[in-house]
């Protein structure tokens, strides 16, 4: 492979150059400059991502006045450069690890919420006619060894029987009908899973909650909150705003001003290639149904045809906390070119990263700030590197939970969000434990 064709990249999203004809979607056009922040509000909302906006749109269209606030612009974080592959997210823990821990019926409602996520995120982008380039093709999950085809067999008989999850699990030797790939030792296709533009979602996304009435103002960034009187005084550089209610969606970009929060979300590095563009042919080959992919390695890897069906899009962790696009380019590169030798002379046209929010025990969480200047500031995050669905159900959710409607109770209400003792956002463990399961995965445990 000549190395300057992985070398020559654009370090941002391949999304924010891909609107409608090719031309850039201009996220940063969606907000007003910070200097017209207003005096007050009835609610703040700190993070414009999935959930912010999407609780931004559930508060306006409920009458009350919202002011957004980004440090950066919207879809800054994860939410304009994500994968767009969107399924049930189920829990991390899986079935039977989630009733160890908290019994079957909780167990239970939470599998499901994952799928009724699924479903209502479909309707949502179908009934308000958000263009994202929604495909619901599927996903093509493979097995990296033989063991774990067994095992992909049994979950999804499991999970079966509680959530009505459509599946098929696909024989080695019928693989190449899903995949252009001989990788893997067959695989199951989960039928409702699909991918999207995240980019053009965000965009949607926003432009409901703008029409609706909320104002969406970036760069300006939140340093401070305290509780006042009936409310909050949200602190910026140059400003502040008086509010009722404060909203914090700021994930895995949740900083030291608000300490609660940041020391129980363990934000992790995801990078992502886009390939340069592809022949009909190939991408036919290697994705001839458009499905979405991953597998049971452990260091996750997703990929995916872009919504043009042009190119290859393909993801995983990087090692380092930084923004290192020289090294995970390549790292990701020989991934991509081991699931796809066809690709080992293709270029790389964008290369990019952003910080997810994992969490101690696997689970979004969702409430409000119990201590500190802050308390009673709600928040919902920490969706373990699947949020596309969960941060926007989420996001309303808390939303509803302000607005005192019993509509905003969730199965993940009440659940402890734990942190460890010393940690304080800072997770310096991660590099070690990614090596670790990297070398897991290459010997195939
Ligand atoms: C590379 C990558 C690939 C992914 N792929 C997928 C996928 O395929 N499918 C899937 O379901 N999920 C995926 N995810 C996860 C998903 O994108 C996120 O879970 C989701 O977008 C989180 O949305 P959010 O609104 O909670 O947070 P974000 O979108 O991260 O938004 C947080 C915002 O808060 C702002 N902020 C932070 N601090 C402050 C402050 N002090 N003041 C003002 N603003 C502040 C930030 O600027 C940021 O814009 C991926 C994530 C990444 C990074």
């Amino acid at each position: 492979m000549n190395r300057s064709r992985i070398d020559s990249y654009q370090n941002h999203p391949y999304w924010w150059d891909s609107g409608p004809d090719d031309q850039p979607i201009n996220l940063d056009r969606l907000a007003t400059p910070a200097n017209e922040i207003p005096l007050q509000a009835d609610c703040v909302v700190v993070g414009a991502g999935y959930t912010g906006l999407s609780a931004a749109l559930t508060l306006a269209r409920a009458g009350r006045s919202v002011t957004v606030l980004d440090e950066s612009q919207p879809g800054y974080g994860c939410s304009g450069r994500n994968g767009g592959l969107i399924g049930p997210s189920f829990h991390k823990l899986g079935l039977d690890g989630l009733k160890a821990r908290l019994g079957e019926t909780k167990a239970n409602a939470i599998m499901r919420e994952s799928m009724d996520i699924l479903l209502w995120l479909k309707q949502f982008i179908s009934h308000e006619g958000i263009e994202c380039g929604l495909i619901e093709a599927g996903r093509f999950r493979g097995a990296v060894t033989h063991k774990f085809y067994g095992e992909l067999a049994r979950q999804a008989e499991t999970l079966e029987k509680v959530v009505d999850l459509a599946y098929e699990m696909i024989p080695e030797s019928e693989q190449r009908g899903h995949i252009g790939s001989d990788f893997y030792k067959g695989g199951i296709v989960y039928h409702q899973d699909g991918h999207l533009h995240p980019g053009l979602f965000l965009k949607g996304l926003a432009n409901l909650a703008l029409e609706a009435g909320a104002k969406i103002f970036a760069p300006a960034r939140v340093k401070q909150i305290e509780s006042i009187d009936n409310g909050y005084r949200v602190k910026l550089e140059e400003a502040s705003i008086r509010c009722g209610e404060v909203m914090i969606a700021t994930n895995g970009y949740t900083d030291p001003n608000f300490p609660y929060l940041r020391r129980r979300v363990i934000p992790l590095r995801s990078a992502i290639i886009s390939t340069e563009p592809l022949s009909p042919d190939l991408m036919r080959e290697l994705s001839p149904r458009q499905h979405g992919f991953g597998d049971t390695g452990r260091l996750v890897t997703y990929y995916r045809p872009s919504s043009d069906g042009t190119r290859m899009v393909f993801g995983g962790r990087a090692f380092n906390q930084a923004d290192r696009p020289e090294n995970y380019t390549r790292d990701l590169h020989r991934l991509m070119t081991r699931i796809f030798p066809q690709l080992r002379e293709t270029g790389i046209s964008h290369a990019w990263s952003g910080t997810v929010a994992y969490t101690f025990d696997h689970a979004p969480h969702i409430g409000r700030v119990p201590e500190g200047a802050m308390a009673g500031a709600h928040y919902a995050m920490g969706y373990c590197g699947s949020g596309v669905g969960r941060a926007t159900w989420f996001g309303r959710k808390a939303a509803l939970k302000i607005l005192g409607d019993p509509e905003g109770s969730t199965p993940l209400d009440h659940l402890t969000f734990e942190t460890r003792p010393l940690y304080s956002g800072n997770p310096w463990f991660l590099p070690a434990i990614l090596r670790w399961h990297n070398l897991l995965d290459r010997f195939g445990y």
